[in-house]
């Protein structure tokens, strides 16, 4: 399907697609479930089922983990020449290009994201992670140490093994590839399984994988299901680890789930309630108010490092109360394939039905409620789970709205006068995956950002990627890092060896 094709053909193309059973995919081939039920997935700007799924088994999860273990030990995909694996690395990201449009419907109509996020934001970005960890194959070196004389001591890195990738449902393909892409450029073998409610965009990817890649069976699997697969590859003693990327709830399960197997390790990206700290010497307050806005309520405002708590000194508070507000109030929710619309929908109904009751919350708590705050139901948004982005001013951070992760449109403003008192605010939270300040004041800058107990620190921009840069959280937001060199870390196990002269 190419990419300027309309909204028509596409959902013709998707409905085609969706009309044939979904399988598991197991070493190397499309397999039916062994016991596994079967699950719906559901469009959420409709609320109509557009497919089904399998609900994988304990029995699929131990067949899927010894094709993983079977290609491991055949080990032709480690003993794979290392430029040679960076160029599978690299078919991968041209054949998620070439099929862009596709998986870029099939993400939209299963998370409800606008068609132009995924396609201009997911989309290319998955491709490019695996170009990124491509040119990693030949250049993690290890050491050669120095130790006393009559000595050499040497460090190789291993690839781990069998890894577990578990992931979210609000970058479905782009989170998976964060995982799959350095677990492969490290010769692991790996298991992925997605969130049951975007699993379509992954299965098309396997099937894409399967016909234009060409990796040795076994090497990469992909079952599908909710939270008794997960958990049982999570449990499962074949598996040496597994990466998580979700809420901090279930970060904890796979925790206990590995002390209570085999101590696999684990690397964990949770949630977040990131603060983002407008200071009085904000240099460009335009550019400010801009992207604070864009930050917190792009995809919906379904990202784990959104900047839900907006503090804002005094002097500006008033203008940036009333700018949030007005850009809140002229979105338009509605169909995500339509250019006219500028939100999609809430990706599921347990989703729609939290936000809500946040929004309650926030109400009873005593926030000013200066935007939004309801569902959106106009004309054919009716049995979509559309919420209009949402603004509270005056918030206390001591109120549930500022501490708990909504993981959805809505933002709490909170005013402060004083640097000490906002810093002290901004980590009170058992959060720390990312934070935001702006100021033209150098020392404070940096003063600031160090005193931020959050694992990223944007400085007058927020949100900064880059697959260079290390992506991950303190405290309750996660163990470890994706991306970067610090991901291949995770993927590999390190041996000391020593030899006597
Ligand atoms: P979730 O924790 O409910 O589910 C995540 C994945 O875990 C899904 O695939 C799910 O099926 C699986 N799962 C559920 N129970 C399990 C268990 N007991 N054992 C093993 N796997 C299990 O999270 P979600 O609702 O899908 O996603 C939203 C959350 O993800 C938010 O908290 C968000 O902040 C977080 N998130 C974090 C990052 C990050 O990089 N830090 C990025 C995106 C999303």
């Amino acid at each position: 399907m190419q990419s300027m094709i309309s909204t028509d053909a596409k959902r013709e193309w998707a409905a085609s697609w969706l009309s044939t059973d979904k399988k598991l995919y197991i070493g190397g081939q499309w397999v039916d479930s062994e016991g596994g039920d079967v699950e719906e997935s559901i469009n959420p700007a409709t609320g109509k089922i557009i497919g089904k799924l399998i609900n994988a088994s304990e029995k699929d999860v131990d067949r899927a983990v010894a094709a993983a273990r079977g290609a491991h030990e055949k080990a032709e995909f480690r003993r794979m020449p290392r430029r040679e694996r960076a160029k599978v690395l690299r078919r991968i990201a041209e054949a998620i290009d070439k099929y862009r449009a596709e998986l870029a419907t099939l993400e939209t109509l299963d998370n409800g994201k606008l068609y132009s996020e995924a396609y201009q934001d997911d989309l290319p970005e998955t491709a490019e992670v695996f170009e990124y960890y491509a040119g990693w194959t030949d250049k993690f070196y290890s050491d050669n140490v120095p130790v006393d004389d009559g000595f050499i001591n040497y460090t190789v890195r291993e690839p781990v093994g069998v890894c577990g990738l578990i992931v979210p449902w609000n970058f479905p393909l782009l989170l998976a590839a964060w995982k799959m892409a350095p677990a492969l450029a490290m010769a692991n073998t790996i298991v992925v399984k997605p969130s049951p409610f975007t699993s379509l965009s992954m299965i098309r990817l396997f099937e894409i994988l399967s016909e234009e890649v060409d990796l040795p069976a076994g090497v990469i699997n992909l079952i599908t299901g909710g939270a008794s697969t997960g958990q049982a590859l999570c449990e499962h003693r074949g598996v040496n680890k597994v990466s998580f990327t979700g809420s901090t709830a279930t970060g904890k399960h796979v925790v206990r789930s590995s002390a209570d197997s085999n101590l696999k390790s684990v690397s964990l990206e949770l949630g977040g309630k990131s603060p983002n700290i407008i200071f009085d010497d904000v240099p460009d307050l335009e550019f400010a108010i801009e992207r604070s806005y864009y930050a917190m309520f792009c995809h919906k405002g379904e990202k784990c490092s959104e900047p839900t708590r907006l503090f804002v000194h005094k002097n500006h508070y008033d203008r940036f109360v009333s700018e949030m507000a007005k850009r809140a109030d002229a979105v338009v929710c509605g169909d995500p394939f339509d250019p006219t619309s500028t939100q999609g929908a809430q990706c599921n109904d347990e989703q729609l039905k939290k936000i809500l009751r946040y929004i309650s919350i926030g109400k009873e708590e005593g926030a000013k409620l200066i935007a939004g705050g309801e569902r959106d139901t106009k004309g054919s948004n009716a049995n979509g789970y559309f919420v209009r982005p949402t603004v509270f001013a005056d918030v206390d951070n001591k109120m549930k709205i500022a501490q708990d992760e909504i993981f959805g449109p809505v933002l709490a403003v909170i005013p402060f006068s004083d640097e000490d008192h906002v810093v002290e605010m901004a980590n009170d939270s058992m959060y720390g995956l990312a934070a935001g300040l702006w100021t033209r004041d150098i020392s404070r800058a940096h003063r600031v950002a160090g005193r931020l107990d959050a694992g990223m620190v944007f400085i007058n921009r927020y949100g900064c990627y880059d697959f260079a840069s290390p992506f991950g959280g303190f405290k309750e937001s996660g163990w470890g890092k994706d991306m970067a060199i610090q991901s291949l870390d995770a993927y590999t196990k390190l041996k000391s060896i020593w030899v006597k002269l």
